[in-house]
């Protein structure tokens, strides 16, 4: 909806590609003042004010959050969302990615929010959002590490909504289901067949197509939107019904 963060000021993580890029573009167009904070800013919206850093490392974290705040005036929103997969079970994900995935998608998502609360704690709209997943609930075979990864972020969203319920901060986040985004992009193109490999794909997601980004960012809007004053704590699933209607994980 045009006009829904006039006056925001929203940091997205992970902003620069796929689904936050779309979280990006719909935040703009709502009106707010955006930052990314990217790995890699190449292609970020020209529209946002596109940070170099690494979710990992608490001194890029540190540092970019303080300039984004000091260039657009505070933070209202924090969207975290940066995030990378791992395939594997336990007998064949070695303890280094185990530290290495934790580290980008659950920790770095603690770093971010703990940089951003000082401004946060200032602001009388503030909310983060965490891009959870599908895999955090379906028990997707040889998906250990990432799903422990994805499920953390949900019990993270819960103690978060507690910890700063009375400080104002709202805490959610979104599980996405499989979605039409680079990395899916990159999966598929180490198929004989790409195009046939994601119409396979397509198929058997409950909903018989991909999840578009935009779904998703609008989902993320709906949460971080300043009107939701009493939504917090909880999660939105935009996985064409996989996890309410318990159908069968791809
Ligand atoms: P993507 O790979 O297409 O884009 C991710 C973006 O995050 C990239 O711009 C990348 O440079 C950035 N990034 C990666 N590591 C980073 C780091 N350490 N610090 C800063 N930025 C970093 O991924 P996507 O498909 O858009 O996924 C975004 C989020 O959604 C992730 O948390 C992912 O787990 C989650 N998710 C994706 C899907 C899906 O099917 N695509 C489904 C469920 C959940």
């Amino acid at each position: 909806m045009s006009g829904d963060f006039d006056g925001l000021v929203a940091v997205v993580t992970g902003g620069a590609a796929g689904i936050g890029a779309a979280v990006v573009t719909r935040l703009l167009e709502g009106g707010a003042r955006v930052a990314i904070l990217d790995l890699n800013i190449d292609g970020a919206n020209p529209s946002a004010l596109a940070v170099k850093a690494d979710v990992s490392d608490l001194a890029s974290v540190t540092a970019a959050i303080e300039s984004v705040a000091s260039e657009l005036g505070g933070i209202d929103i924090v969207v975290n969302n940066a995030g990378i997969g791992a395939q594997g079970s336990v007998e064949t994900v070695d303890e280094a990615e185990w530290a290495r995935v934790f580290s980008i998608n659950v920790t770095g998502m603690a770093r971010v929010a703990s940089a951003a609360l000082p401004y946060l704690r200032a602001s009388s709209n503030a909310a983060i959002v965490n891009t959870s997943s599908i895999a955090a609930t379906a028990g997707l075979p040889l998906r250990a590490l990432y799903s422990a990864s994805k499920g953390a972020v949900l019990s993270l969203t819960r103690a978060m909504a507690a910890d700063h319920l009375r400080e104002g901060i709202r805490v959610n986040a979104v599980n996405p289901g499989t979605a039409d985004t680079p990395w899916v992009g990159r999966l598929l193109s180490s198929a004989s067949d790409p195009s046939a490999e994601r119409a396979a794909l397509a198929a058997r997601q409950p909903h018989g197509r991909l999840v578009d980004p935009i779904e998703i960012a609008e989902a993320i809007a709906y949460l971080a939107n300043p009107r939701n004053k009493s939504t917090t704590g909880t999660s939105i699933a935009v996985d064409g019904g996989m996890q309410e209607l318990r159908l069968r994980p791809i």
